[in-house]
């Protein structure tokens, strides 16, 4: 018995890295997936390895209004229904503020923010239908925390989670659970893995930088039954690098103890 079997669950950006590992997990605990990107061949092959009966791999540019109702057609015509969806797709451009083009900015929030919008906007009605469902969107630790160079990125991520308390508000009569994700630093195409590595064992409390499958579990369990009564909700998945300030541990005893 898998947490997701009778599920059909589309995860976005699904192609490689987190979604990538979402997707697999996900299989693995019974669900059907539906796995979405613009990188055709790489999602392809992963739908095409976890096998027909099991996963669909449909071409979907998230921030492509016109993409998602073929999206959603596809997922019903592959197996019946639609009960869960993983707005994972995302991008990264760094830049300092004074530096970042308009442009810039627009591409990304395009990406993370208007994607993730239209996404709930699409498969919400199919949730319903179905009887409830859950939607786990990803945003970032950027959305907490400031993080230099990220203006673009910061801003639509915390868009992301201001959505997601206001889709689990309006979401809730329809047995629609609506949560989502704040991965810190993860191993994936996304970041320079050796700069990013360096810098996680000095910085995080648990002095590495995180996988792709710890991400995945965390949206398996917000996807799944185990989270029956969590809506609205983010949850940090970052080795405790917003716990605090880390500081050189002084063991000496205060001079008036
Ligand atoms: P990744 O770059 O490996 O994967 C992102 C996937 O999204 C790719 O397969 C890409 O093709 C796809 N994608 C990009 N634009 C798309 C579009 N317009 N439509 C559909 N798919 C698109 O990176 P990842 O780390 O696996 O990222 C997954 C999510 O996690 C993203 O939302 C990212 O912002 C977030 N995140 C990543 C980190 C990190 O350190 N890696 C940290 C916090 C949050």
């Amino acid at each position: 018995m898998g947490t997701l079997d009778g599920r059909v669950v589309l995860v976005t950006g699904a192609a490689r890295g987190q979604g990538e590992q979402e997707a697999r997990l996900f299989a693995a605990e019974g669900a059907k997936v539906v796995l979405a990107d613009v990188l055709d061949e790489q999602g392809g092959a992963v739908a095409k390895e976890l096998g027909p009966g099991v996963a669909r791999y449909v071409h979907l540019d998230v921030g492509e209004e016109a993409d998602w109702p073929a999206a959603v057609a596809a997922a019903k015509e592959a197996f019946g229904a639609l009960d869960g969806l993983v707005n994972n797709a995302g991008i990264l451009r760094r830049n300092l503020l004074v530096d970042t083009p308009p442009q810039e900015f627009t591409e990304v929030c395009r990406v993370n923010q208007l994607g993730t919008f239209l996404g709930m906007r699409a498969v919400a009605p199919e949730l319903a239908a179905a009887g409830g469902g859950t939607i786990v969107n990803v945003s970032s630790y950027a959305a907490l925390a400031g993080l230099a160079s990220l203006t673009s990125y910061a801003a639509s991520k915390a868009a992301v989670l201001a959505m997601t308390r206001v889709a689990a508000l309006e979401l809730a009569a329809e047995g629609i659970r609506v949560n989502a994700v704040c991965p810190g630093g993860v191993d994936t195409p996304m970041i320079d893995a050796e700069r990013a590595a360096a810098l996680h064992r000095k910085l995080v409390p648990m002095g590495r930088i995180g996988r792709p499958e710890e991400v995945a579990r965390t949206v398996l369990y917000l996807t799944a039954e185990d989270s029956s009564y969590v809506t609205g909700q983010h949850v940090v998945v970052d080795g405790g690098w917003l716990a605090g300030m880390p500081l050189p541990v002084d063991t000496r005893r205060s001079p008036s103890s």
